[in-house]
């Protein structure tokens, strides 16, 4: 039985005293505890006040983005060792914006991924196809070669060791979701990539669905066999909305 894990990736949106005042306002209509794994993904500047919010609560603190590299001149990048002192217990590698805006590639995903793991931050490595390759009938292809780069050197010796986000990158954003069976076709291929690359282990590792998932689909979506939680994008951006999220994903566990 999988922990399924919901992320909420806030992208460049709200300041620390905006993310402050979402969790004074998300904590109280939540369950201390939890059968679900939960994290927000704020901007760099609201890691800290974020993570000092949240405090021992059942939420986790996720950056959106990490340096492969240790330290030194690389100006604007943030370290693995930076969110190791600020506790974050996720980083989200190979988010579609980052590969589409800013030129990453799976080789660059990867060795994020394997920078994070030797610190023990669990990677979200993110992957999927464009509306163009899912015409053309290319989608496990270009999932599969995701996969096959994105993953190279990275490790899975536990359950917790790195989350795959399925992401088609039409559905990101465009309240246009993957339906349940779509996305279930495309989550079992991951699975079997996983399998093939990992061995058994691959039964326990989260898989999660990421694209205009919001509280009226994510039932639908969750009740799949392979889909383990969401990453979400605007649906994580208001407390009550997320807070429906969280109880909708803990009743998929149950
Ligand atoms: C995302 O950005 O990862 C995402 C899934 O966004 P949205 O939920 O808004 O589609």
């Amino acid at each position: 039985m999988r922990r399924p894990i919901l992320v909420a990736n806030w992208k460049m949106n709200k300041t620390a005293s905006e993310a402050q005042a979402f969790v004074e306002q998300l904590l109280p209509q939540i369950d201390a505890q939890q059968e679900i794994d939960i994290a927000i993904a704020p901007p760099f500047t609201a890691l800290d006040r974020l993570g000092r919010t949240l405090g021992g609560s059942a939420i986790s603190l996720a950056a959106q983005n990490v340096s492969a590299a240790g330290d030194g001149a690389f100006t604007g990048e943030v370290s693995v060792g930076m969110l190791v002192e600020l506790s974050c217990r996720y980083a989200i590698v190979g988010h579609s914006e980052r590969r589409a805006l800013h030129g990453e590639t799976s080789q660059e995903v990867a060795r994020k991924a394997v920078a994070l793991q030797a610190a023990g931050i669990r990677p979200i490595i993110c992957l999927g196809e464009s509306l163009r390759e899912r015409e053309q009938g290319r989608t496990l292809e270009v999932v599969g070669k995701a996969l096959e780069q994105s993953l190279a050197g990275v490790k899975a010796e536990g359950s917790d060791a790195l989350v795959v986000a399925y992401e088609p990158l039409w559905a990101i954003g465009s309240g246009r979701n993957a339906t349940p069976e779509i996305a279930q076709e495309v989550h079992a291929f991951i699975r079997q990539h996983l399998v093939k690359q990992f061995g058994t282990v691959a039964e326990s590792l989260c898989i999660q669905y990421g694209g205009s998932v919001d509280p009226e689909n994510a039932a639908s979506l969750m009740a799949q066999p392979d889909i383990d939680g969401a990453l979400v994008g605007g649906a994580g951006l208001q407390p009550d909305s997320f807070a429906a999220l969280i109880k909708i994903t803990a009743e998929s566990a149950g």
